[in-house]
């Protein structure tokens, strides 16, 4: 598909070809994955946080929202419930919190490698490269960065640059891939002033970038952000050409990145399920293999506000089941082991 098809398939309106699109995306993911949905079990480390993103809640200029780090004795204890659980994978996420130090993730990493014997995946933001390859060296398998949009003014307005330092999400993603790691990025779906254009680039990025990984999902507003307050203003700006945040969009997106990297894992997004009650079946049955439960400890879960409603506040054993009933549902099963994707075990020969 060139530039100008995918902007064409994105515009597209009709409801039959929409369907037909989002049944392909099944098709070539059924082809190319199989019918196997992974689980990885998501353990939110801390919501302090160095940036200013307009578009998160965690920003470090919100200032009403307080703050935790876990513990390792609390991170092991996730672990252990993933292992319970069944998960092949751990993934550790937080915001650009320089108090988890070097050696902090290190130890975390070696905590979580002992007590699961899976994958772990990192997603702790713009971190330097010592940090990254240490991190490596203790045995973290994957790293997740969404470049957010491919619009670089875009980028520079919803992300700002920390100490005066551009940030280059882009160069970070290619370097961690010469590191060994397996590499996951994304982008927002329907970020005030991104353009069906924009979108398309997006879009021939992630092919560019040869991921593994791929995570898309709607923007949803948070009040307590800079782009709460300008979003308005950058929406006209971009007129008929700005793409919508909605579900049925979000969807067409996760199709159309099924169809153009067709051995990743992508996950059908939290985001996604919090603008729509049926947000996770409907990914997965769009392109989708793999779902990200929640193992955060309750009490810290609804600080991790990246978003308002992230719709992920039920206790991690009764949202087990009920993903299990669903994935069944779908005539899928649920997947065994560590869950590297195709192109991971290609290149890596595992
Ligand atoms: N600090 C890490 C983890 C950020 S949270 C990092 O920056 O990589 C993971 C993802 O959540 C972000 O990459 C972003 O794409 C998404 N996200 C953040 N705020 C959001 C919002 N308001 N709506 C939808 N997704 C959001």
């Amino acid at each position: 598909m060139n530039h100008d098809e995918l902007v064409r398939r994105l515009k597209e309106e009709d409801p039959v070809r929409l369907r037909w699109l989002h049944d392909e995306g099944d098709r070539v993911r059924r082809e190319h994955v199989g019918d196997e949905v992974y689980l990885r079990g998501l353990l939110e480390l801390s919501n302090y946080c160095v940036r200013r993103c307009g578009y998160c809640g965690i920003n470090a200029g919100n200032s009403e929202l307080r703050r935790y780090r876990m513990t390792h004795e609390e991170i092991r204890a996730g672990a252990r419930l993933a292992k319970e659980l069944g998960y092949g994978t751990v993934v550790m996420q937080a915001g650009e919190d320089f108090g988890l130090t070097r050696e902090f993730i290190c130890e975390a990493i070696r905590i979580v490698k002992g007590e699961t014997g899976g994958a772990v995946t990192l997603s702790l933001g713009e971190r330097n490269e010592d940090e990254l390859l240490a991190w490596h060296e203790a045995g973290a398998d994957r790293y997740l960065m969404r470049f957010e949009t491919s619009n670089r003014p875009l980028y520079d307005r919803i992300h700002p640059p920390l100490r005066g330092e551009r940030s280059d999400r882009q160069a970070l993603l290619i370097k961690l891939r010469e590191m060994g790691y397996e590499v996951g990025s994304g982008f927002l779906v329907g970020i005030p002033g991104q353009t069906y254009d924009d979108l398309a680039r997006d879009l021939e990025l992630l092919k560019e970038l040869d991921l593994d990984m791929v995570g898309i999902g709607p923007y949803i507003m948070h009040p307590r952000t800079a782009l709460a307050e300008t979003a308005a203003r950058f929406h006209r700006e971009a007129g008929a050409q700005q793409v919508p945040n909605t579900s049925e969009f979000s969807l067409t997106t996760l199709a159309l990145v099924r169809l153009l990297l067709p051995d990743t894992n992508i996950p059908s997004t939290t985001a996604l399920s919090t603008i729509d009650s049926h947000g996770r079946e409907h990914g997965l049955s769009c392109g989708a293999n793999v779902i990200m439960p929640n193992l955060t400890p309750p009490e810290y879960r609804e600080l991790y506000e990246i978003y308002p409603g992230k719709s992920c506040l039920q206790e991690a054993k009764d949202f087990h089941l009920q993903l299990e009933l669903m994935i069944a549902g779908l005539g899928r099963s649920l997947g065994k082991g560590p869950g590297h994707s195709p192109r991971f075990r290609k290149r890596a020969g595992v």
